[in-house]
């Protein structure tokens, strides 16, 4: 079994290192974000153990990236972090497991256990509307196929109303769930958001729609096939 451990802590790392040798995995050692998304790249990992404050690049976004390559080792995210909302970025990034620092030793080995129990595994897109597919672990959005280029803020909504397809969302609700700051409420920067996507969608598929619902919001509904695009 093959470990990778990326950990900028020289001191953290080594422990960890010469622990896991000694329970006989292989063990290698990235100290930065870049080094570690370029070793868990070009080799196979059986897990990787990705600290989440990292120089050059965030844990979850190294965790965001492999996903997006197609890399699907198991991963363990160590933070000192533990807010609820961090803990879900972490995950939301394909993360498959979460330790708040410090953590003992013995805790990390049997999660590790468990996971390489349960061996890589690929996920699927699971978010579908349409042609548009969202796959939140690499927070990807392809339209037919074809990557669809879009904001973080842009992605968020998007991905809230692909997510509640069908249901009316309020302003009120994609404004909690896409903005840090409360907005005053009769901020329009939802409607904005709403029209920048509509335009980027409509530019690649009729298949589905941003619908207008008066006084209320928006729902996203898929278009029957065969409509002709307005
Ligand atoms: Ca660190």
């Amino acid at each position: 079994m093959r470990i990778l451990v990326v950990e900028d802590e020289a001191r953290l790392a080594a422990l960890l290192q010469r622990g896991l040798q000694e329970d006989g995995y292989v063990v290698d050692v990235a100290g930065t974000g870049p080094d570690g998304l370029w070793r868990a790249t070009e080799f196979e990992y059986d897990a990787v153990i990705l600290d989440w404050m990292l120089p050059g690049l965030t844990g979850p976004a190294v965790c965001a990236e492999l996903r997006r390559r197609g890399r699907w080792a198991p991963v363990i995210m160590l933070t000192a972090r533990t807010s609820v909302e961090d803990r879900i970025e972490g995950l939301d990034a394909g993360a498959d497991d979460y330790l708040s620092k410090p953590f003992s030793y013995s805790e990390l080995t049997a999660r590790l256990r468990a996971l390489l129990r349960r061996g890589t595994v690929e996920r699927a897109p699971v978010l579908q509307a349409g042609e548009v597919a969202i796959d939140p672990a690499a927070q990807l959005v392809t339209v037919a196929g074809q990557e669809l280029s879009l904001s973080a803020k842009e992605y968020s909504v998007l991905e809230l109303l692909v997510r509640n397809k069908d249901t009316v969302l309020s302003r009120g609700r994609i404004l909690e769930h896409s903005w840090d700051f409360a907005f005053e409420p009769n901020s329009n920067v939802v409607d904005q958001y709403v029209g920048y996507l509509r335009r980027k969608i409509a530019a690649r598929t009729d298949s589905v729609a941003i619908v207008t619902v008066r006084s209320v919001g928006y729902r996203l509904s898929e278009r029957p096939a065969l409509t002709t695009p307005q």
